[in-house]
């Protein structure tokens, strides 16, 4: 199972409406003039929620918009996009604002909201708007439920940057369709669903091969992976089958040159 099991990501019209509004300033503002004061305040909302995504993902707008799946529409179809469509926008945006904040680096970043839409985009076709944007955010935070895993979630992976893997996790944990396929191709290919290493054997590679320089892995991403292989059995054990045993404690190794908070 890998990331590519998501296609493209398809966005609702509510978010294709809003992103029109986002890209055209003079359209916003007319749009924004001939609305009642509460609808423009959910605008702003919605608004300054996909101004946090930009920034985060160092995107250019039209690729952000693309990346959530929007497509045009036009002027007219502005005139339907009421409160409830855009609380939905909020909600979906929120969700992904809150992954967005525990990713250890922009790289990370941009690979999530790819991602992460179309899981959703996925999701909303399997069983609709509403109860997709509920299981999204609750299969993200649900503990992987593998021996050994302890607590782990999709989430703790995002924090170490290990975006495809968690989604394929989530996804196994999914209601519908996405989920039948993806805990079939599971049971299909025993490595993916029984292998209890969180990190994918190219980034301990990387790890392997760091140094002040590396362009591969940014520094913060390296302390947490540094941190999550020393704590936990699964990922050492796999980590000293390559290297030999992990002494000094890879963190101590790799604190000097990245520091553990943000
Ligand atoms: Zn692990």
């Amino acid at each position: 199972m890998t990331p590519q099991t998501f296609e493209k990501a398809e966005a609702p019209v509510s978010l294709d409406l809003l992103a029109e509004l986002a890209r055209d300033p003079q359209l916003r503002q007319e749009w924004r003039g001939e609305r009642s004061p509460e609808l423009g305040k959910l605008f702003d909302d919605a608004f300054l929620l996909i101004g946090g995504l930009k920034h985060a993902s160092a995107w250019e707008i039209e690729t952000l918009l693309d990346e959530l799946g929007c497509h045009r529409r036009s002027r007219e179809e502005l005139e339907s996009l009421e409160a409830p469509d855009l609380e939905h926008c909020i909600a979906f945006l929120e969700w992904l604002t809150d992954l967005e904040r525990e990713t250890p680096d922009v790289d990370v970043t941009c690979e999530l909201l790819r991602t992460a839409s179309r899981m959703y985009a996925r999701l909303r076709r399997d069983v609709g708007e509403r109860e997709s944007l509920i299981s999204c955010e609750l299969i993200v935070n649900a503990p992987l439920g593998q021996a050994g895993d302890r607590d782990l979630t999709p989430l703790d992976l995002i924090r170490i940057g290990e975006v495809g893997p968690a989604f394929q996790f989530a996804a196994t944990m999914a209601k519908g369709k996405l989920g039948d396929d993806a805990r079939q191709l599971a049971d299909e290919n025993p490595f993916s669903r029984l292998s209890l290493v969180h990190v994918r054997p190219s980034i301990m590679d990387a790890i392997l091969r760091f140094d002040v320089d590396s362009p591969t892995l940014s520094s913060e991403r390296i302390a947490r992976l540094a941190e999550h292989i020393d704590g936990c059995d699964a990922c050492r054990r796999e980590y000293e089958a390559h290297v030999g045993p992990a002494e000094p404690p890879l963190q101590v190794r790799c604190t000097p040159l990245a520091p553990l908070s943000r």
